[in-house]
């Protein structure tokens, strides 16, 4: 089979592709590098059965040249990280909304099989012990940016199941919970690389709010498990599914886990709210998965713990430091700075 990955050379997008080149099948992936970097990529690319073009989601004519050579697309390209959502919600809001639109008419009209890759940031601050996909989406006002980085995502969701409801396009929805695991940058905010790059460089490690607030965190080898999975099945079509693992852990523990697994010196270091994300921002108490519909509809399990997850983005980042080739992922490098951004509504 011939893949489209959109946001190919990101975190997630990087590994999936690895998965899909072992398992013999070709891939092209479509990034415009704004978080994602080819090195990611480097070992899909020297296997010759993947391709990187750079480009965006929401330039129409590129999107459908790369439709037209695959049979199947998973459109992961999206802004990551709610810092980066926080700091820059015009830009993430509006990229996300018109790259949805654009690959999901590209994908129906040329008849590509779509995965739409939604993450757990739809359901808001529904705190309930295990959320299904019918749960309830419960949003502040949209004039706090994490809410309306929800209501992009549900945007594109229902764009996707929209397609197939009405016009029989063949598409499935992912939502993804916390996925972690080696190559995710904490330079937008994400929690575990940026705990791991500071037990690392025995550095205090930065832990938001009172640390009570827990999540689920999913290995990326099980999440990019359950994507293939999910774009395999036939029966899965027009639904979506959570992705992630039901283990729950507070901030404060996977702190104190990283810095015992790593034998790091480092201490805790509480930080405020307002501090980290600025004024107005809203944090969630927990984020729990109920992963029970794609476990029936694919025999999909998740198999690895947090403990497996801390060694692996150890081991990553020991190495990434020592090859001094990649920036270091504890958050003191920006790359989606002011210079580096592109504007939606031109490089369309
Ligand atoms: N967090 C933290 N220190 C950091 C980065 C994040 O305590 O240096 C917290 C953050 O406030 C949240 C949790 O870790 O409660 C997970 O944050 P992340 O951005 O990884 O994911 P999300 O908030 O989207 O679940």
């Amino acid at each position: 089979m011939r893949y489209l990955i959109t946001g190919g050379a990101g975190f997630v997008g990087s590994h999936l592709a690895d998965v899909l080149v072992a398992r013999g099948d070709e891939v092209l992936v479509l990034d415009d590098l704004s978080t994602g970097n080819v090195e990611n990529i480097a070992d899909a690319l020297a296997s010759g059965r993947a391709e990187f073009v750079e480009g965006s989601v929401c330039d129409m004519d590129q999107v459908d040249e790369c439709m037209e050579w695959a049979d199947a697309c998973f459109h992961l390209a999206s802004a990551v990280g709610v810092k980066l959502i926080v700091q820059r919600s015009v830009d993430s809001l509006s990229r996300s909304v018109r790259g949805a639109q654009v690959v999901t008419e590209g994908a129906h009209r040329l008849g590509c099989r779509l995965l739409f890759a939604s993450t757990s940031e739809i359901y808001g601050k529904n705190g309930s012990s295990a959320l299904t996909e019918q749960s309830d989406r419960i949003l502040g006002p949209p004039s706090i940016a994490r809410w309306s980085y929800s209501t992009a995502k549900a945007f594109g969701e229902a764009i996707a199941l929209g397609y197939h409801r009405e016009l029989e396009a063949d598409t499935v929805v992912a939502r993804l919970f916390n996925t972690v695991g080696p190559r995710q940058t904490g330079s937008y905010g994400m929690v575990l690389p940026r705990f791991v790059g500071q037990a690392i460089a025995d550095e205090d490690l930065t832990v938001y709010g009172d640390g009570s607030q827990s999540r689920c965190f999913s290995h990326v080898y099980d999440t990019t498990r359950a994507l293939v999975m999910l774009m395999d099945e036939e029966g899965a079509r027009g639904t979506a599914f959570n992705i992630g693992k039901s283990t729950e852990i507070t901030i404060l523990e996977l702190a104190e886990t990283v810095i015992e697994r790593t034998e790091s010196s480092s201490g805790i270091q509480m930080v405020p709210y307002e501090e980290a994300y600025g004024e107005g921002f809203e944090e969630l108490g927990r984020r729990r998965p109920d992963t029970t519909a794609i476990e029936q509809m694919t025999g999909w399990r998740s198999t690895r713990g947090i403990e497996e997850a801390i060694d692996d983005v150890a081991a990553f980042e020991r190495t990434r430091a020592a090859s001094d080739v990649l920036p270091t992922s504890n958050g003191t490098v920006v790359k989606f700075d002011e210079g580096s951004v592109a504007d939606p509504l031109v490089d369309a």
